[in-house]
């Protein structure tokens, strides 16, 4: 079936600027809460929100096998669950019904009233009750920029990495939506000349600007998903921010991996862009040296050219970008991700999100953590209020910013923002 929604000659009869994510191509998917306190499925389109809801209640769903309640949810899960060819059935429709040579919408004003929201007006719910987190460590950049601080150049990047996607089974349940104030988390370190751990508010809190995936069921426990099918289970993506405490990190990490450095946090977009609107950007990924074992090899072009930022917004203060950086740099790509991780018969849910790994580029400006932007706080950066950074203050906003663009049209994931507040600890004073 044909993504007619992605047209690049469609043009909305709803306004949008120029430079908006969420031109008629987009159409991603999310959940709202109106000010009347209803909570809706909705999409968007340019600075407006649609209520799927209300416009499957008026009938401009018909003929696509949906439940009646499938857009009054207060979570996608559902609508993922009923798979690819409905996804892209819907967002067709909806790419219809709001182009501007479509009258049928267009001319309901009674209509349009109830199913239209300004952007300003409704508040971004989690999208997904998402079941499980994997985070990966695809970017070969970062691995060995981290591999190079924590060990050394020479074994930067350890024997198996370029053999399989690496990763680490995350939390869930601290994962939360963009604008959530996120606490400096309190833990043990080892700091250098110390001789014995301490107890304390982490003093080296960073962000990773990465990208996650979302999934429906794919396999049932104990069976595979060959690679060429793994394109079929992924529902969208978005921006996510993999909050870190360094210095907990450095001092628990040996021998398990990622926990109390990392589970404090985990921030995403709230908008989910579906794998069908970002296929006009699919590009080639880096070529891979050693070639993978047959399970991880697949043709085509299994990357996307996703320009992604991030930004340090101090207090009260304008903000600095950081980093620029591109998603088409990662080694490994979603696809093998996602065979790699049921290679070994573990299921693969509805809802669960898969974190890309921070993502770094070849130069200094394109790296996605501060731990390497700064070189472990050697090099602190400069920002535009004259203070200086080498990791995140309390009061700092972290602001993640990513599109697509090609020379017909541009899509993107609007922002993903969350602002450290100061630690806490339940000895302490209110
Ligand atoms: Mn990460």
């Amino acid at each position: 079936m044909k993504i007619t929604a992605n047209d690049p000659k469609r043009k909305s009869w709803l306004k949008v600027n120029k430079n908006s994510d969420f031109p008629i191509q987009n159409i991603p998917f999310g959940v709202f809460i109106t000010k009347n306190d209803i909570v809706t499925i909705g999409t968007r389109i340019g600075d407006y929100a649609i209520d799927l809801a209300a416009l499957h209640q008026l009938g401009y769903f018909e003929g696509i096998p949906l439940t009646d309640d499938i857009f009054m949810q207060d979570t996608l899960n559902d609508f993922i669950d009923d798979g690819r060819k409905t996804w892209r059935l819907v967002r067709n429709r909806i790419a219809d019904l709001f182009d501007n040579e479509n009258t049928k919408l267009k001319d309901q004003s009674k209509h349009i009233v109830e199913i239209l929201f300004d952007i300003n007006e409704i508040e971004m719910l989690m999208p997904v009750a998402i079941g499980d987190f994997t985070d990966f460590y695809s970017s070969k950049e970062h691995a060995t920029n981290v591999g190079t601080m924590f060990r050394d150049a020479e074994n930067a990047l350890l024997p198996n990495w370029l053999h399989l996607p690496a990763g680490y089974h995350g939390r869930s349940s601290s994962i939360v939506i963009s604008g959530k104030k996120i606490r400096r988390p309190y833990g043990q370190s080892f700091p250098k000349g110390s001789k014995q751990p301490v107890f304390g508010p982490s003093k080296l809190v960073d962000f990773e600007l990465e990208m996650g995936f979302i999934t429906s069921v794919a396999n049932k426990l104990g069976k595979q998903i060959p690679i060429e099918e793994t394109e079929d289970y992924i529902f969208g993506m978005v921006l996510l921010n993999d909050w870190s405490a360094r210095d907990i990190q450095a001092w628990e990490y040996a021998p398990l991996g990622p926990f109390l450095a990392k589970n404090f946090a985990t921030t995403i977009s709230p908008w989910i862009v579906t794998m069908d609107a970002l296929q006009p950007y699919r590009v080639e990924s880096p070529k891979q040296d050693p070639k993978p074992l047959p399970y991880l090899q697949l043709e085509g072009n299994n990357s996307y050219d996703i320009k992604l930022q991030a930004a340090i917004k101090p207090k009260k203060e304008v903000e600095t970008i950081v980093s620029n950086t591109n998603f088409k740099s990662m080694y490994w790509t979603i696809y093998q991700q996602l065979a790699h991780h049921a290679v070994n018969g573990c299921n693969i849910s509805n809802g669960d999100l898969y974190g890309s790994g921070t993502i770094s580029g070849s130069t200094e400006g394109s790296y996605g953590s501060m731990l390497e932007l700064t070189w472990k706080g050697t090099k602190p950066i400069k920002m535009n209020d004259g203070s200086k950074r080498k990791f995140i203050k309390d009061g700092d906003t972290i602001i993640l910013r990513g599109y697509c663009k090609n020379d017909k049209i541009r899509i993107g994931f609007g922002e993903c923002k969350g602002k450290l507040r100061k630690a806490k600890y339940f000895k302490d004073k209110e």
